[in-house]
């Protein structure tokens, strides 16, 4: 067994696990193959993309650079709903209904630069994120489902043969969650983690309900011999951007860690450079995931490659400032590990 084998779990144990969040709809290709690349080479331990065909074989691309280059092997993890959740929109909107005197908030809030004055939102750039919805004063901007069913699972986790599927679950979807894992399964496909990524925001539940809700999906991955990760959502796909949001995962972890059920909790939802500040000693998890901040970071650099038609795998200088600069935002978590005392 290869050494990235050892390394990602033993991330998961000792509390440096980091995980990238990629985007979770069919953005644009490169800046996913870009992406996987810059921070598989910075040193995260897994990379979460959209159950789809397309964007896993961008994210496979980026991550055979990683193991070309550095010999690391990062896991490939792949994004699924029992519900309806926002991880699967795309946002839209008319741009001939705005009026010419807007201060164009929707374009300053897109990670991605996904808004265009004359076309809105371009949906090979935009991956769902939600944070222009409600920067629009008019309310112009709405989602649309891009839904993936539970019967396709099986036949998509075949074809793609992932290492970790993400299971995203909301309360009173206990009966949708097995299903999912029985779909997910039925592919045959070895897998070295099932994530189930839940939160409290927007649920209207208690702490103790959403722990009832994770004990009974834990029961569930048990009886279908499946190892956990525990996603904590702070702030689901939202707020990342902000300082002030740093906190929202570490309250939820605060409030969870005491009643979760066994394995390792892993942050996520409004995460940014700031997060780490935030751990204080008797916190136990194995780690982080990153998503609109981690992309803001190096965004610079794939529009600039963008312009010269190229990938930013193949812009040397580039890239090694983009590595540099996804360093600085995932070394201080490879090098502190906070599961020494879980
Ligand atoms: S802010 Fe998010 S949802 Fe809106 S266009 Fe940009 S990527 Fe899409
Ligand atoms: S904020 Fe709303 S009205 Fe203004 S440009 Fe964006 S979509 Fe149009």
């Amino acid at each position: 067994m290869s050494k990235s084998y050892y390394s990602n779990k033993s991330a998961l144990e000792s509390g440096t696990w980091v995980k990238l969040i990629c985007g979770a709809s069919n953005e644009d290709l490169p800046s996913i193959t870009d992406l996987c690349a810059v921070y598989g080479a910075a040193g995260v331990h897994c990379v979460d993309v959209a159950a789809d065909i397309a964007v896993a074989a961008a994210a496979r691309e980026g991550l055979k650079w990683v193991e070309n280059k550095l010999g690391k092997k990062p896991w490939l993890m792949i994004s699924v709903s029992d519900g309806t959740d926002i991880h699967f929109r795309k946002a839209s909107f008319e741009p001939r209904f705005c009026p010419k005197e807007c201060p164009q908030p929707c374009l300053k809030v897109c990670p991605t630069n996904a808004i265009s004055e004359t076309l809105g939102v371009i949906e090979d750039l935009c991956y769902g994120c939600g944070r222009c919805l409600p920067a629009c004063p008019l309310e112009l901007i709405k989602e649309e489902n891009n839904l993936l069913e539970i019967k396709d699972f099986g036949p998509l986790v075949s074809r793609i043969k992932p290492d970790a599927v993400e299971i995203h679950t909301a309360p009173g979807r206990m009966k949708e969650f097995e299903r999912s894992v029985k779909a997910i399964l039925q592919s045959q496909v070895q897998l070295e983690r099932v994530a189930v990524s839940c939160g409290l925001e927007g649920h209207g539940i208690t702490k103790n309900e959403l722990s009832k809700e994770l004990w009974s999906r834990y029961e569930c991955l048990r009886r279908y011999k499946q190892k956990a990760i525990w996603q904590l959502d702070g702030r689901p796909m939202s707020g990342d951007l902000g300082i002030g949001t740093a906190k929202a995962a570490i309250l939820l972890l605060e409030k969870i860690q005491p009643i979760a059920p066994p394995g390792p909790l892993q942050l996520a939802g409004g995460t940014n450079e700031k997060t780490i500040h935030h751990i204080q000693s008797n916190h136990c998890l194995a780690g982080i995931a990153f998503g609109g901040f981690a992309r803001k970071l190096i965004q610079p650099f794939l529009i600039e490659a963008k312009k010269q038609n190229k990938k930013l795998i193949e812009c040397p200088e580039a890239l090694n400032q983009a590595i540099k600069m996804a360093q600085v935002l995932v070394n201080p978590w490879l090098r502190k590990g906070f599961g020494e005392k879980c």
